[in-house]
């Protein structure tokens, strides 16, 4: 790993993900902890740390990107709503630091917390599947 950076290794194909979107400089693919089904992160490819060293016209694509995948999303798991969130430092939660968007879909009535559980791997393959890749 270069730079140390779980999400960087993420996107130069060193360590696997289940993607759900790709362009040149945009990635997406499922959370590993998810808050719930089809919890999906969106990085830019290139390093930076948060919303603050992140130029605008990265900012201006990743969100037209995370707008892109949650319709997909939306569609492909037939959810009611989703949250979008995104952390800045250790104190707001963020446990990795490479700026990324969490899309959290949610259902009607769902019972939802805010606490990540291990996902089980196969499950999380079998959803990519399902889900595929938007473009
Ligand atoms: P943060 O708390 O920094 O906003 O969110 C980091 C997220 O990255 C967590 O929800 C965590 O589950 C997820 N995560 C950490 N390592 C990996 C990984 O190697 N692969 C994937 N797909 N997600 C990861
Ligand atoms: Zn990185």
């Amino acid at each position: 790993m270069k730079n140390d950076c779980v999400f960087c290794a993420i996107a130069a194909g060193e360590i696997p993900c289940f993607k759900v979107y790709e362009d040149e400089l945009v990635l997406a693919y499922l959370d590993i902890n998810p808050f719930s089904e089809g919890h999906t992160l969106v990085i830019p490819k290139a390093h930076t740390t948060g919303l603050l060293d992140t130029p605008e016209e990265t900012l201006a694509v990743l969100l037209a990107r995370v707008k892109k995948v949650a319709a997909h999303l939306k569609t492909a798991l037939c959810c009611d709503g989703f949250h979008i969130l995104q952390n800045n430092g250790a104190a707001a939660g963020q446990t990795v630091g490479h700026i990324h968007f969490h899309i959290v879909p949610r259902r009607n009535g769902d019972p939802i917390e805010f606490a990540n559980r291990p996902g089980d791997m196969e499950h999380l393959k079998a959803l990519a599947t399902r889900i595929g890749v938007c473009r």
